[in-house]
Formats: C-alpha cells, sequence, structure tokens
C-alpha cells in the first residue's frame, strides 16, 4: 500500500487522538467518586434498614405503653369505687367489709405493678427513640455525602465529556484527510493489536511493540520509497518513518 508520507504521519496524530479517546473513557468509567458513591449508598441503605426498624420498634413501644397506661388507669379507677364504697358507710357486713378492704390493699399492690411496667416501657420507648434520632442524623449526613460525591461525579464526567467532544472533533478532522484504504488498514490493526494501528519508527525502535529494527530491517526501511507503507516484521502495525527515525 502507498500513502503520501504527510498522511503517514497524519495517521500517528490520528492514533495519538485515539489513545487519548481511550485514556478519557478509562478515565470516565474510573472516576474515584463511581466507587465513592457505590460504597455510600450501601451504608445509606443499611442506615435507612435500621432506621425503619427503630421506627417500627418505637411505634411499637407506643402502643405498649398506651396499653400499659390504660391497665393503670383501670386498676385505679377501681380501687377509686372501691374507696368510695367503703368511705359511703354502705357495705356493713363485716364480711363484706373484709373483701373489700383486702381488694382494695391488693389493687393498690397491682397498681404499682403495673405502674412499674409503665416505667420499664417508657425507659425502652426513649431509649429506642434516641437511637432512631440518632440513625436519622447519620442517614442525613451520609445522604449529603452522596449528594456531594455525586456533583463531584457529574463534574468531573461533564469535563471529560467535554475533552472527548473536542478531541473526537479534532480526530474526524484530521482522519477525513487521510486515504480511506490507510485508514481502514489503522482501524483493522488497532483493532486487533490493542488500540494501536499506527507506531513511530523513533531511533529504529517500533514504538508500538518497542523493539529495535534488526540491520535487515534497518536496511530494508531505507530502501523502500517515503509512499510505501511499511509494517513493523514483529508486530505488524502500521511503521511510520519521521526526522527523528534514525535512518
Ligand atoms: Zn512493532
Amino acid at each position: 500500500m502507498n500513502a503520501a508520507p504527510a498522511d503517514q504521519i497524519r495517521l500517528l496524530d490520528v492514533q495519538a487522538l485515539d489513545t487519548r479517546l481511550t485514556q478519557l473513557a478509562y478515565k470516565r468509567n474510573n472516576l474515584p467518586e463511581h466507587e465513592e458513591i457505590q460504597r455510600l449508598d450501601a451504608d445509606l441503605a443499611q442506615l435507612r434498614d435500621l432506621l425503619v426498624a427503630a421506627q417500627t420498634e418505637e411505634s411499637d413501644t407506643a402502643r405498649e405503653q398506651t396499653k400499659a397506661e390504660q391497665d393503670v388507669d383501670q386498676v385505679r379507677q377501681r380501687a377509686t369505687r372501691d374507696q368510695k364504697r367503703l368511705d359511703s358507710g354502705a357495705v356493713t357486713n363485716p364480711k363484706d367489709l373484709e373483701s373489700l378492704q383486702s381488694e382494695i390493699v391488693s389493687l393498690a399492690k397491682r397498681q404499682g405493678d403495673l405502674e412499674d411496667v409503665v416505667l420499664e416501657v417508657m425507659e425502652r420507648r426513649e431509649s429506642v427513640q434516641e437511637r432512631a434520632a440518632e440513625l436519622t442524623e447519620r442517614v442525613e449526613s451520609v445522604g449529603a455525602r452522596v449528594q456531594d460525591a455525586m456533583g463531584r461525579r457529574d463534574a468531573a464526567v461533564a469535563e471529560i465529556d467535554a475533552e472527548i467532544t473536542r478531541a473526537g472533533a479534532e480526530r474526524d478532522t484530521i482522519a477525513a484527510v487521510v486515504p480511506d484504504d490507510l485508514l481502514k488498514l489503522y482501524d483493522k490493526i488497532r483493532a486487533r493489536e490493542g488500540g494501536v494501528g499506527a507506531a513511530k519508527l523513533y531511533q529504529r525502535r517500533c514504538e508500538g511493540c518497542r523493539l529495535e529494527l534488526n540491520i535487515t530491517e534497518v536496511n530494508d526501511v531505507r530502501a523502500a520509497a517515503p509512499d510505501e507503507v511499511l509494517r513493523c516484521e514483529n508486530c505488524r502495525r502500521i511503521l511510520v518513518r519521521t526526522p527523528e527515525s534514525g535512518l
């Protein structure tokens, strides 16, 4: 294949831009913010689960407290009723009197026990409320960190995208001038050879595979016409001569 030396040099420019575009795509996919957001999102999901559990426990405990307070009220009302009957003097039968007094005593004991239950439930409720409040704060704080990381990620992506657009436009402009058959060959080799289709011959070394040409190969390159498209004998990439080729 033949191509004007200037077009071969242009191919190196296309290659440099393609390499740049590959690096930018890699950078875009591997921003540290991606991992950071993923990690924070996992933390956030876990904290939200804990918060929901704490809130559920809090409302269960609130119901438990209401129930315990109602139990106390019931006993208190009954004791008040009994006391009124006793004070009214309506009960005169000694046996009935004794039974009424003994009920008042046992109701007082029962009320004391139930009030202890109320206190115990209130303590549990207070502790779960504290836990829920602490978890709410942590959810908010981690949520803010997620927002911050997303903001940084979006800014970084926007910057990279702008650079990709610039480099892509430049690549297309230069590639449009390179002869089609040379560009096709370049694309084919590039796809096969890890993104590098054209390499500079620099100080007798192929910059694609980094191998130095042997003397026979150097002589072949020297003998070749300037518009002949050369290939590296080792990596088969398009080998482009420049004033720095050391020929
Ligand atoms: Zn090579």
